[in-house]
């Protein structure tokens, strides 16, 4: 009998404010499960096990689309069989697609014996992302394989640094309006202000600091966007009042996670994420937009094999 694969994919939060395209974390929590097998037959087989109505188009799912790009590296010989039960809804903001790309090559590469290096499996993983949003990026893909907070120092050539961060706990919020990563992409300015550039640059590098020396003050004054959030946050309803309540209730600070329309939050303990929760829920509760929140924390693990037999 074939071996089957079974696999926990986290949910990400890409960009972390300041660093658009260049930063992302993995969750703990949601993630999505998905079971892999080979197949005799070179080719790619998509079971949905969740009520998202996903293609099971092999080339228009982003799971099938990085199994290809590993099947066209195998020269053909082998196909896989690949069952997706996802938890993080499509279009959240919290990294659906990376999910079931990372997870699709990670669980792949268990199956064949691990043949690929991380890196290598972010680069399949990729090709899932291009169909998702028309541009490869890692900033998801790359935490979800590689788990705690990844920098994407550059996709050409590929160069992932991980960088080490203090317990932190992440609440999110998920407003349930759809904001495609393409649209979110294609409303962006194409060129900014060397003084944009320069606040920019000192966050991401003091964002930086702050989790290598475990600098939570840092880490709070760092989480600020001049270029994208000022654009990007007019697509989410009550974007501001959440901000500005959630660190008045304790967090750090937080922004857009990924393109939206979920909202990110880091705390330092545990009391100030629940009560950052609390906040969230009331104001959506007034707005009268439906929501999911998790309260979780950094994973430090990324795609997690649960099952191999
Ligand atoms: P997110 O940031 O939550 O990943 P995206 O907008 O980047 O959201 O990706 C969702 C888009 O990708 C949707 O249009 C969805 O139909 C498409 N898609 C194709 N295959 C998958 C998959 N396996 N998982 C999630 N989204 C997928």
């Amino acid at each position: 009998m074939s071996k089957t694969v079974t696999i926990h994919a986290p949910g990400t939060v890409a960009n972390l404010v300041c660093g658009f395209d260049v930063l992302g974390l993995a969750l703990h929590q949601p993630y999505d499960i998905m079971s892999i097998k080979l197949k005799d037959e070179p080719t790619v087989t998509i079971i949905n096990k969740d009520e998202f109505n996903l293609p099971t188009d092999p080339e228009k799912n982003v799971a099938g689309v990085v199994l290809l790009s590993m099947m066209e590296k195998l020269n053909n010989e082998t196909g896989f069989e690949l069952t997706i039960e996802k938890h993080i809804k499509p279009g959240s903001g919290i990294g659906s697609s990376a999910a079931s790309a990372a997870g699709a090559a990670v669980a792949a590469n268990e199956l064949l014996d691990k043949q690929f290096s991380k890196e290598e499996l972010v680069q399949f993983a990729m090709n899932g992302e291009k169909l998702a949003s028309g541009v490869k990026h890692a900033d998801n893909i790359a935490p979800c394989i590689y788990g705690g907070v990844t920098l994407i120092r550059s996709i050409h050539p590929l160069d992932i640094v991980q960088v080490p961060a203090p317990e932190l706990y992440v609440t999110v919020v998920h407003p349930q309006i759809e904001v495609r990563t393409s649209d979110a992409r294609q409303i962006l300015k194409k060129q900014i202000l060397l003084k944009d550039a320069i606040k920019q640059w000192g966050n991401v590098a003091g964002l930086v600091a702050g989790f290598i020396k475990s600098d939570y003050d840092l880490i709070g004054r760092s989480l600020e966007d001049v270029i994208i959030e000022p654009v990007r946050s007019i697509l989410i309803p009550g974007f501001d009042e959440v901000k500005s309540k959630s660190k008045a209730a304790g967090a750090l600070g937080g922004g857009i996670s990924g393109s939206g329309p979920s909202i990110f939050m880091l705390s330092k303990d545990e009391a100030s994420a629940k009560a950052v929760e609390i906040v969230m829920q009331e104001i959506y509760n007034k707005i009268g937009i439906d929501y999911n929140t998790y309260v979780t924390k950094i994973n430090g693990e990324g795609v997690r094999v649960v099952d191999s037999k």
